[in-house]
């Protein structure tokens, strides 16, 4: 585990009469929530918090991750601190529990699960794993089912970064596919509240705004997520394109980090259309997933339970239940957490969109080892960094004691693994 970071909150800023909004929620004061979250090192760069103070935005810092940034005064709703601090990832996230669902200690709330790809084939070979989160993502929009899907993709003028992009057509879901490990902010997208949209993105993000919805009183958009092991900072993308020999100072054309086969190469192409590329294994294993932010080893919900409908990596496993990353063709699962993921997945299914196959959530249990370990051992890890006097988020409904005492041995390593590298990190710093 790398260091618990301290990144710099918002910067502090003089007082002006445009401060205050009509009903006195301040800059400072919404600074004060918003800072506190992200000198914890608890904040996820969800994003929600610009959708709240139109005053923040999500930038880049000095650790790489996206975090809040005052750049002006804002506007604030009389209720924006109390909507914070109940929808923002950093201080709580409440598990929820879907009528008519099963719930699976590790894998969350079940409603409907099968294996499934994209039956188009560029979209199976364009996506991560099976492409099912992009043919969902087009034939919503197609179908009329939602106005626009919010998600992420290359920016555009520089595929080195990550941005937040709306999809209103096949050619826009097609350059949204895939998996990309550098740090976005979804939720900061004002598109992602309206009840029209649909919303791709990470666990996280997904919490933030159906908490947000529920706190507004509002129906919240059809919301998708996928199973998420962290954020790597962004700049191992830059030390990653180092080491296959990428001059910093070239533009590129274009970077995805897989898909275009399962699991795919991170690849790079430069503007002369010649391209370097890593197999996953090195550029997630050796590069990217080291870097991932402290918050998503907090994660009680890596498995993406807010979500409506939730994705995952279907992998095959050698003999000790560990993932292969041979090449093929990718096959995604797909577990619908509410009725209202249910019906979309049945609906494309009817529409000739994905293939599927049934399976049971134990299958997919037993390939994803990293986020069963995860979760039974997070007592242990909260436990641990507690005891270094840090704050943690307040999880709810997720059983996590219940996980933790059935595995005694693992929760105390655990938790005393994480007190002595929380408190070396605070002596370095
Ligand atoms: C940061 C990260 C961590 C992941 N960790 C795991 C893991 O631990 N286990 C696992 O099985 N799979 C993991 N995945 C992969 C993900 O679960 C697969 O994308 C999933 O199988 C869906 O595949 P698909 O082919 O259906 O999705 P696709 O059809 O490829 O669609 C992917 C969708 O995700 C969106 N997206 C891509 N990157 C981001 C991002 N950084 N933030 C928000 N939205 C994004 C895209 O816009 C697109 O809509 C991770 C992906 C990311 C981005
Ligand atoms: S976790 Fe999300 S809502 Fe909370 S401070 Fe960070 S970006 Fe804002």
């Amino acid at each position: 585990m790398s260091s618990l970071p301290k990144p710099p909150g918002p910067a502090p800023r003089s007082t002006t009469s445009s401060d205050t909004n009509s009903r006195n929620i301040t800059s400072q004061q919404m600074d004060a929530e918003v800072g506190s979250v992200v000198r914890s090192g608890n904040c996820s760069g969800c994003g929600m918090c610009a959708i709240l103070d139109s005053g923040l935005t999500m930038q880049i810092t000095g650790d790489g991750y996206s975090r809040p940034t005052r750049t002006a005064s804002g506007k604030r709703d009389a209720d924006a601190l109390d909507r914070f601090r109940n929808a923002c990832p950093g201080k709580r996230v409440a598990a929820q529990r879907p009528d008519g669902s099963t719930w699976h200690p590790t894998m969350g709330p079940v409603t409907g699960i099968w294996a499934a790809w994209a039956k188009d084939p560029e979209v199976r070979r364009l996506g991560s794993s099976g492409g099912a989160l992009t043919a969902l993502s087009e034939w919503l929009v197609a179908s009329g089912s939602s106005t626009r899907v919010v998600a992420a993709g290359a920016e555009p003028a520089n595929p080195r970064r990550t941005v937040s992009v709306t999809i209103m057509s096949r050619d826009e879901a097609l350059r949204s596919a895939g998996s990309r490990y550098a740090p976005v902010s979804v939720a900061a997208n004002p598109a992602a509240i309206d009840p029209n949209s649909s919303v791709v993105g990470k666990p996280c993000e997904i919490s933030a705004l159906r908490a947000l919805a529920e706190a507004r009183g509002e129906e919240p958009p059809l919301l998708l997520s996928f199973y998420c092991a962290g954020t790597p900072r962004q700049s191992a993308t830059t030390q990653l394109l180092e080491s296959l020999g990428v001059d910093p100072a070239l533009p590129l054309r274009d970077l995805w980090y897989r898909g275009r086969g399962w699991p795919g190469r991170f690849t790079a192409v430069r503007e002369d259309g010649t391209s370097v590329s890593s197999p996953y294994a090195d550029s997630w294993g050796e590069h990217l997933g080291p870097t991932i932010q402290w918050r998503c080893k907090l994660c009680p919900d890596g498995v993406g339970e807010s979500a409506d409908i939730s994705a995952a990596d279907l992998w095959k496993t050698d003999e000790g239940g560990s993932p292969v990353f041979a090449e093929g063709e990718g096959v995604s699962a797909l577990i619908a957490r509410t009725r209202r993921g249910w019906e979309a997945v049945e609906n494309a299914i009817a529409a000739g969109v994905l293939i599927v196959r049934p399976i049971d959530i134990a299958d997919l249990a037993a390939v994803q080892p990293t986020h069963r370990k995860r979760r039974e051992t997070l007592l242990g890890r909260l436990a641990g960094t507690m005891l270094t006097g840090s704050r943690v988020p307040r999880f709810s409904g997720f059983r996590l004691a219940r996980l933790g005492l059935a595995h005694p041995l693992a929760l105390v390593r655990t938790a005393r693994g994480t007190f002595a590298r929380a408190r070396a990190a605070r002596s370095r710093s």
